[in-house]
């Protein structure tokens, strides 16, 4: 993996969680309600996964073809990246550049890699939020009911990668519990409430 710094100011709020934790939702909430419009916005990364039934080029991801991702790669156009089951991730590096101008915050729905790397480079702007599932044990089934097309190895891989992530948790700035979904994004939507003021008070200052 790899970072590029991206060169204008604004809090970027990462967002991790295993497959199935309601990170997607969470996130999207976010962007639902008036008080955060405009103030927020989503980060679309690139990815080489083929696309779920549901799902927009665009709006989603940039969905690429392998040899696609590697020549943004290669022109520096990748903020950073990583592998996910044989798969690769990257966050668009001109997409955040433009909505950091604009947006006060940027949101962002990445693994533990994606979590660790911004957080690294931008210490004091990065919030981390990792979103746990209430159990383990109903994971396999809500990865399941998100797209009904999922093959039963890749949900297996998937629930393997969780175990993983959740050692992880630790290390983030908030650990959610997606237990009732009403709290867990009431919940988000303090954290993110509190952050831009405090970031808006310091800017000031
Ligand atoms: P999914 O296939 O479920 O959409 O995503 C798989 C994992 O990749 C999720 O944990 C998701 O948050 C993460 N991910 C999506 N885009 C990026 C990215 O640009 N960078 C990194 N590091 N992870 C990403």
């Amino acid at each position: 993996m790899r970072i590029l710094k991206a060169k204008k100011s604004g809090l970027l709020f990462v967002i991790s969680g295993p497959s199935g934790s309601g990170k997607t939702t969470l996130a999207n909430s976010l962007l639902e309600i008036g008080e955060f419009r405009g103030r927020l916005v989503k980060s679309v990364s690139f990815t080489t996964r083929p696309r779920r039934t549901g799902e927009k080029n665009k709006r989603d991801y940039f969905f690429l073809t392998a040899a696609e991702f590697k020549n943004l790669r290669r022109a520096k156009k990748i903020l950073e990246w990583t592998r996910y089951l044989g798969y690769y991730y990257g966050t668009a590096r001109d997409f955040i550049e433009a909505q950091m101008g604009k947006a006060e915050g940027v949101l962002l729905c990445l693994d533990i890699n994606g979590a660790r790397s911004i957080k690294r480079a931008y210490p004091d702007r990065a919030v981390t939020i990792f979103v746990k599932p209430p159990s383990l044990k109903d994971l396999p089934l809500r990865i399941q009911k998100r797209c009904r097309t999922t093959r039963v190895d890749e949900v297996r891989r998937r629930v393997k990668v969780a175990e993983k992530e959740l050692r992880a948790a630790g290390s983030y700035d908030y650990v959610l519990v997606n237990k009732d979904l009403k709290k867990a994004i009431a919940r988000l939507h303090r954290i993110v409430r509190s952050r831009l003021s405090n970031y808006r008070a310091a800017s000031r200052s």
